[in-house]
């Protein structure tokens, strides 16, 4: 059951049954807490609404699913083989609106719904706010989204057709949070309302409960705002509160694009934050973020597990992007691909050993992004700033 919520930075405790976005002392992100005294085991349901007593919303309508969550594990064998490595993969392809935001948009919108909220406005670089504007209209709730003028076209679309307000950008992400600074409604940005990271979180339960109820070795994730990093972390430490799991936690391991990599570098430096990455572009727009508002909260965790962060190119990751099509018969979208470059530089360096077992995210579907040799459509154009 939902307590209260805990600023990630300074421990200031708020309330939860109030609308909240950042700490009210020091502007940080806030975590979910529950009294994990009182936690069954997951239900039946075939979704990520099966963790109900750790998830944020008090009363949940079976109606309002739309079946996210319990994507499933497959084995990557051929890869695997190619690689030397020991490769699954949590295939987040399979979800409503082609993309792991799906989780937490499910979970933000229907805990914003329980508590009296009219409306929602979020910048996006296209998949989040397609996720939200979808769930948004499930929920009959008004959605204002701004995205960058190079999102793809697809997410525009999934926009649209929600009936949500959209505003296009000139620029980044950054910029599209300026357009939507003047809507009084919600804001649902990444970390500004703390439930997304609980729908996100889900990914480390059923990790957990896929493989049997124990923990691989490593879990690779493609970070953009970390959310599903921060989240997978979480759900590990409330697992191991709950006597779910014992044991050595998974090194957790942030992938990033050479073309946008402040997480990697702050690692690499030992600093606790990361620093604003100037003209970043990379192929792989979901992980396209300067400045991750939990850029701290990221690196604890990477730190804490023992695990690292690594950046590859979009080159990189558009051939393992086409191998993995070839060997697996499975089209990852590029963030997922990135995972693979990224087992791929690890084996190579030694840091992974040939039989650590290593879960990767596919975060979103293949098919959802302008194709390897076609190139984005010229109304989606991407800034090229290289
Ligand atoms: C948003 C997104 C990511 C990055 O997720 P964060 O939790 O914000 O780090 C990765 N892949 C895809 C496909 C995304 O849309
Ligand atoms: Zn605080």
């Amino acid at each position: 059951m939902l307590t209260h919520l805990e600023c990630a930075r300074c421990g200031l405790s708020h309330d939860a049954d109030t609308v909240q976005n950042l700490c009210h002392e020091c502007a940080s992100p806030l975590l979910a807490r529950y009294d994990l005294t009182r936690v069954g085991r997951p239900t039946s349901e075939n979704s990520l609404w099966r963790y109900r007593d750790v998830l944020p919303v008090r009363d949940p309508d079976p109606a309002f699913s739309l079946g996210e969550g319990m994507t499933p594990i497959v084995p990557l064998p051929a890869l695997s083989r190619a690689l030397d490595a020991k490769i699954l993969m949590k295939d987040e392809s399979l979800i409503p609106t082609g993309s792991f935001k799906a989780r937490g948009a499910a979970v933000g919108v229907a805990r914003a719904k329980e508590l009296g909220v009219e409306g929602i406005k979020m910048p996006t670089n296209g998949n989040a706010g397609a996720a939200w504007a979808l769930y948004a209209a499930r929920a009959g709730l008004r959605s204002v989204i701004a995205m960058p003028d190079d999102a793809p076209l697809i997410t525009r679309e999934e926009v649209e057709a929600s009936g949500a307000e959209l505003r296009i950008v000139p620029g980044t992400i950054a910029d599209a949070a300026k357009a939507v600074a003047d809507v009084a409604l919600f804001d649902a940005s990444t970390l500004r309302e703390p439930y997304r990271i609980e729908g996100k979180k889900t990914m480390g339960y059923e990790i957990v409960e896929q493989l049997g109820w124990r923990v691989p070795d490593v879990i690779v994730y493609p970070t953009g705002g970390g959310v599903g990093l921060i989240g997978i972390h979480k759900a590990l430490h409330e697992m191991r509160e709950l006597g779910w799991i014992t044991g050595p936690m998974p090194r957790l391991v942030a992938v990033q694009s050479t073309g946008c990599a402040p997480i990697v570098r702050a690692f690499d430096e030992g600093a606790a934050e990361s620093a604003f990455w100037e003209d970043a572009y990379t192929d792989a727009f979901g992980i396209n973020v300067p400045k991750p508002l939990g850029d701290f909260i990221i690196l604890r965790a990477i730190r804490e597990t023992g695990g690292t962060a690594l950046a590859v190119d979009d080159e990189r990751i558009e051939a393992d992007r086409a191998e993995c099509a070839r060997l697996e018969g499975v089209f990852l979208c590029p963030e997922g691909a990135a995972t693979i470059s990224a087992v791929r530089a690890l084996r190579a360096n030694g840091w992974l050993a040939a039989d650590d077992e290593v879960v990767v995210l596919n975060t979103g579907a293949g098919i959802k992004y302008p194709s390897v040799n076609r190139g984005p459509a010229p109304e989606a154009a991407p800034h090229r700033r290289n």
